[in-house]
């Protein structure tokens, strides 16, 4: 009961909070307040963090130097402030992958394991409070006010968490659709539950459009909503055809929650619990990758922690939503998927994101064809199509494309298509070259 007497409040809070500010300047003043005082909590208890303090202060946080998951990871027992070993906290997390109970807590702290498809299989730590807020919070941004209605939630995730029987009641069901079930038989599930919300990755969101009937599925409010990979435009399109709803995206990363799309169908940054440094990516400031300090995150500190992801910038125009919170274009994928090619005189690597190769493939192939592009050196690109189809209006394509870029084309080779399981964290532009990994 006090639970989701917390979460309700939270739920409130978070939303007189997206649009409770007369300017940025207001809202950013009282963000700065809250990091700084937030990470002298935070340098109080935990060593790494109080080193940092004491050097350069809390007031020139941003002299901070950048962290990423590897650091974390690195300095673990220094780092939380819950005094949580790593050994003790891996044992754990892996009892639960294998007993598939994730109830257990260390001192009250839930343990989380993150995919770790980035190379550093990381930890991730948080207390009953934090994730009461993190409830409260994504049902506020998700719901858009409808919370009183009732509700049936479908969620097709990779693994069932016990986050959400946290919010779970009689009048807000939560069924589980296991990504690793065949889709024929799901849909017969979702169509007799007949869901208020539906939230699946793109591909699946796209398979299911394509089911007849898709458009009756949703009950009012009929809330969409495309989860966990990228959400591409031709997708988006196809999604919105088959269901004639626009699907919402939420940006939810083991690191935090950190944005979703508003009534108006932009994505906003959740800066009520983030404040968002950006590290450009390219002199013409389209793409940064995120750097995130939570001010709200105590158990495990997020601070000048560096994300690898790649944000599409918008060009900041005020949403008639009216929320002041930063909103961005897109969430294009990794930063370790961004393809490398020499420039044409040579004499540096062109950057090529993945955004820029899905439209080339895009423009060249029959309408609704499933692709990959990944790239095992710097001058070849290995191209596999779901479909027959040539590769000769590909091969224009990515020329015209590095001709833009001034880029020198790689060379282009078919590969066998091999269809990826559903469940499969999808990456469909991907480097490959041994150095670049990190
Ligand atoms: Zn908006």
């Amino acid at each position: 009961m006090i639970e989701r007497l917390s979460i309700l409040w939270h739920y409130f809070a978070a939303r007189r909070a997206f649009t409770g500010w007369a300017d940025r300047t207001e809202l950013t003043a009282w963000q700065e307040r809250q990091a700084r005082r937030h990470l002298e909590r935070v340098a109080d208890r935990s060593p790494y963090f109080g080193k940092l303090r004491d050097h350069l202060g809390t007031d020139h946080w941003r002299d901070w130097p950048t962290t990423n998951k590897a650091e974390m990871m690195t300095h673990f027992d220094d780092w939380n402030t819950a005094g949580v070993r790593l050994d003790e906290a891996f044992q754990m997390a892996i009892e639960a992958e294998r007993t598939r109970d994730f109830t257990p807590t260390l001192q009250g702290v839930t343990v989380g394991l993150s995919s770790g498809t980035s190379g550093t299989r990381g930890l991730f730590l948080a207390c009953a409070a934090e994730r009461r807020l993190w409830a409260g919070t994504l049902l506020a941004r998700v719901l858009r006010g409808t919370l009183l209605r009732e509700h049936r939630a479908a969620l097709f995730l990779r693994a069932d968490s016990p986050l959400y029987q946290t919010i779970g009641s009689k009048r807000f069901r939560f069924e589980f659709f296991d990504l690793m079930q065949p889709l024929e038989d799901q849909w017969l599930r979702l169509q007799a539950l007949r869901p208020t919300i539906l939230a699946a990755p793109p591909g699946v969101l796209k398979r299911l459009a394509t089911f007849p009937n898709a458009d009756r599925l949703l009950a009012p409010p009929a809330i969409l909503l495309s989860v966990a990979d990228v959400l591409e435009d031709s997708e988006r399109e196809q999604i919105k055809q088959g269901f004639q709803f626009d699907p919402g995206q939420i940006y939810q990363a083991t690191e935090g929650f950190l944005g979703a799309t508003c009534p108006h169908g932009r994505l906003h940054w959740n800066e009520d619990a983030v404040i968002i440094e950006k590290e450009w990516l390219d002199a013409a400031r389209t793409r940064f990758t995120p750097i995130i300090t939570d001010f709200r995150r105590f158990t495990q500190p997020i601070a000048r922690y560096r994300l690898n992801d790649v944000i599409i910038a918008d060009d900041g125009a005020a949403c008639p939503c009216g929320s002041v919170f930063e909103t961005f274009a897109a969430i294009e994928g990794r930063c370790d998927d961004a393809l490398q090619l020499p420039a044409l005189d040579r004499s540096a690597v062109v950057t090529v994101f993945p955004d820029f190769v899905r439209r080339a493939i895009i423009l060249a192939v029959p309408a609704g064809m499933d692709y990959t592009v990944t790239q095992p050196s710097l001058s070849e690109w290995c191209l596999a199509l779901s479909e027959d189809a040539p590769l000769e209006p590909v091969q224009r394509e990515v020329k015209d494309l590095c001709l833009r870029l001034g880029a020198s084309p790689p060379t282009l080779t078919r590969v066998p298509w091999t269809p990826a399981a559903l469940h499969a964290k999808r990456r469909r532009v991907r480097c490959e070259i041994p150095s670049s990994s990190p």
